[in-house]
């Protein structure tokens, strides 16, 4: 995990920021560090500290409003675990549900993962059109859930057993 995971004070994942930005947090006594990277260390100024992968702010941060998670299609990939909505099978595409000919947006929504067999069998159709069924319902992650899937489930060991991820 090169970034590092930066907690509210009340443990809900705010954002990431770099390294250098926590090592400054922590130094400062504006952030602790909930989880340090193993056997690695940094030196900043005389100090030795550890490498932070998660730090939690000392005080709570009000966030104002509530950013919508961005989409992207990575993000649909890791939200479906890479599983076809259609099959089931291996995901490595993103199909618009409604295509984008018809006038579909790249949005959490209207966006699934799918194999590519799939996503070429059903082309320029809906699913209806298709005669293809989805499997499971595209939703929106929430702000928290999109960042946790932004860090890579393949990271897992970079954030901490306690806090929960996205399934
Ligand atoms: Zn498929």
């Amino acid at each position: 995990m090169r970034e590092t995971l930066v907690l509210n004070a009340t443990f809900e994942p705010l954002s990431t920021v770099s390294l250098r930005r926590a090592v400054v947090l922590v130094m400062q006594d504006k952030a602790v560090v909930e989880q340090a990277h193993p056997g690695l260390r940094i030196r900043a100024a005389a100090v030795e500290v550890p490498v932070p992968q998660v730090i939690r702010l000392c005080r709570y941060v009000r966030v104002p409003f509530r950013q919508r998670a961005a989409w992207s299609r990575r993000g649909v990939l890791v939200r479906d675990r890479h599983r076809c909505a259609y099959c089931g099978r291996r995901a490595t595409t993103v199909d618009h549900v409604l295509p984008r000919s018809h006038g579909g947006g790249d949005t959490w929504l209207n966006t699934v993962a799918s194999c590519a067999e799939d996503n070429h069998r059903k082309a320029d159709r809906t699913p209806e059109q298709a005669g293809m069924r989805l499997l499971t319902q595209p939703f929106e992650p929430t702000p928290a859930d999109a960042l946790l899937l932004h860090l890579g489930l393949k990271d897992r060991e970079g954030v901490p057993h306690w806090l929960a991820l996205p399934a």
